[in-house]
């Protein structure tokens, strides 16, 4: 099995999880800017964590062999704190980075005017960056948070298929099906997705345009939870070829629109699951 993670933060896991997710075949991941539990005070704090997510985590992923690549964004979260408003005129200078392949978190976590504005600012650095958007959805009042998403995008006149709406379930996957953007899914321990349920959304809705993500954070959360998905899916009578589209082929395309992702030497050239028994370790 070789996987991209789609949508993970590094930052708050330890070497030990880089080691078993190696050893379990993940061989990129995408760690979007977010929040950090602790609100920050200062634009300052931004520059910092922008800074550790382009230089710092990077090079601590690479010694395990796994290539990180980052979105950035003021995340709707703090969008609201005043202080915190001047990060948006931070945010450009890190699009221009390489390691950069889309604009992200962005979206609503209370749907307030401020995340309007946020949002609306972040999906036009977008389009001017000809940037992918990762798009976060509220995990309050979901089915309301994705359709207003949805809205704001498509006035926004960003291409649907350069936007992943993020944290999706059954009651919301239909909408963005619909909208032509992408699906994302965060699969959780005990809450919100599982690998089971994951499974069941594939089988209704098809292999197309669907992201499958850890998430992985401070939280209680399992950055293996990916693998875990594509082992359900097997386990369901999907075929090799169909986990390897939704956990390596598919965020390959999605996050392949930003023109930057760059994964030489770790997406192995041969056949589709050359080096995975020796990747899955003992698993
Ligand atoms: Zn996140």
């Amino acid at each position: 099995m070789r996987i991209l993670d789609p949508h993970i933060h590094m930052t708050s896991r330890t070497t030990d999880d880089y080691e078993r997710m190696a050893a379990a075949g993940v061989r990129a991941v995408v760690e979007p800017a977010f929040w950090l539990g602790q609100p920050r005070t200062n634009p300052g704090s931004f520059a910092d964590y922008f800074d550790s997510l382009v230089g710092w985590e990077p090079f601590r992923a690479a010694q395990f062999g796994i290539r990180h690549h980052a979105t950035i964004a003021l995340n709707p979260k703090e969008a609201n704190d005043p202080r915190c408003r001047p990060v948006l005129d931070l945010v450009p200078r890190y699009l221009d980075k390489d390691s950069v392949v889309a604009v992200g978190e962005i979206g609503y976590d209370s749907m307030t005017p401020e995340e309007d504005d946020a949002f609306t600012r972040q999906l036009a650095l977008a389009v001017e960056h000809e940037l992918p958007a990762l798009v976060h959805t509220p995990h309050r009042d979901k089915a309301h948070g994705v359709k207003r998403t949805l809205d704001v995008v498509r006035e926004s006149g960003i291409d649907p298929g350069r936007v992943v709406v993020d944290h999706l379930n059954e009651v919301t996957v239909a909408a963005v099906h619909e909208s032509g953007c992408w699906m994302g899914f965060s699969i959780y321990p005990d809450t919100k997705m599982s690998p089971p349920r994951m499974v069941e959304i594939l089988r209704e809705h098809g292999l197309d345009r669907v992201l499958v993500n850890s998430a992985a954070d401070w939280g209680k959360s399992d950055p293996l939870l990916t693998v875990r998905t594509g082992e359900a899916m097997l386990a369901a009578g999907f075929s090799e070829d169909d986990v390897d589209r939704v956990l390596w082929r598919n965020p390959v395309e999605f996050y392949g629109q930003s023109g930057r992702l760059d994964l030489s030497d770790v997406a192995g050239t041969g056949p589709l699951f050359e080096g995975s028994s020796i990747l899955r370790g003992g698993s």
